[in-house]
C-alpha cells in the first residue's frame, strides 16, 4: 500500500493515518494525525493534548481467518475519536 507525504512535517503516513484538512482560504492539506492533532489543540486550547500512534494488532476471526487492525487517534474539539479498520 503506498504511503503518502504529510504536508506539514514530510513524513510519509499509510493511507489510513492521513486526514484532508480544509483551511480558511479554501485549500486542503493532506496532514498525518500527529500534526492534524497538533493543529486543533493548538486551535482549540488544548495545548496539553498528546497524540500517540498506535501499533497495528492482527486478530483471527471465528473462521481462523487472520485479520489486520489499523487505530487513528483524532482531536475534535474537546472529544477524541479513535477509529479501529
Ligand atoms: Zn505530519
Amino acid at each position: 500500500m503506498a504511503h503518502e507525504r504529510c504536508e506539514q512535517c514530510g513524513t510519509l503516513t499509510p493511507p489510513w493515518d492521513t486526514i484532508h484538512c480544509g483551511s480558511g482560504d479554501g485549500r486542503y492539506e493532506l496532514l498525518c494525525s500527529l500534526c492534524f492533532n497538533a493543529r486543533i489543540a493548538e486551535s482549540t486550547g488544548f495545548t496539553d493534548f498528546e497524540s500517540v500512534r498506535l501499533d497495528p494488532i492482527r486478530m483471527a476471526d471465528c473462521s481462523g481467518e487472520s485479520h489486520q487492525f489499523h487505530f487513528q487517534i483524532r482531536l475534535l474539539g474537546d472529544a477524541v475519536a479513535l477509529d479501529a479498520f
